[in-house]
């Protein structure tokens, strides 16, 4: 377990975001979407449960997903 909550790592960018946009994967085409939803990542560590929806632009579905499905980006 290596998970600094209050602690952001330094990064060659300006400002210390952690501010993350979240990605899931289309279960059809198996490419990256972002659902155009970002959260701050510490709150993200301590969300136990977060679902959604998207259109998706690859296969033009909407997709459900749930926390585990996502994947953070910057
Ligand atoms: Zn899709």
């Amino acid at each position: 377990m290596n998970h600094f909550l209050f602690a952001p790592p330094t990064t060659p960018r300006k400002a210390p975001s952690t501010l993350r946009r979240l990605l899931v994967r289309c279960p059809a085409t198996s490419k990256l979407v972002a659902t155009g939803e970002t959260i701050e990542e510490p709150l993200w560590e301590g969300t136990a449960k977060r679902t959604g929806k998207f259109t998706c632009p690859h296969c033009a579905k909407v997709h459900p997903w749930v926390k585990k499905d996502v994947i953070l980006a910057r």
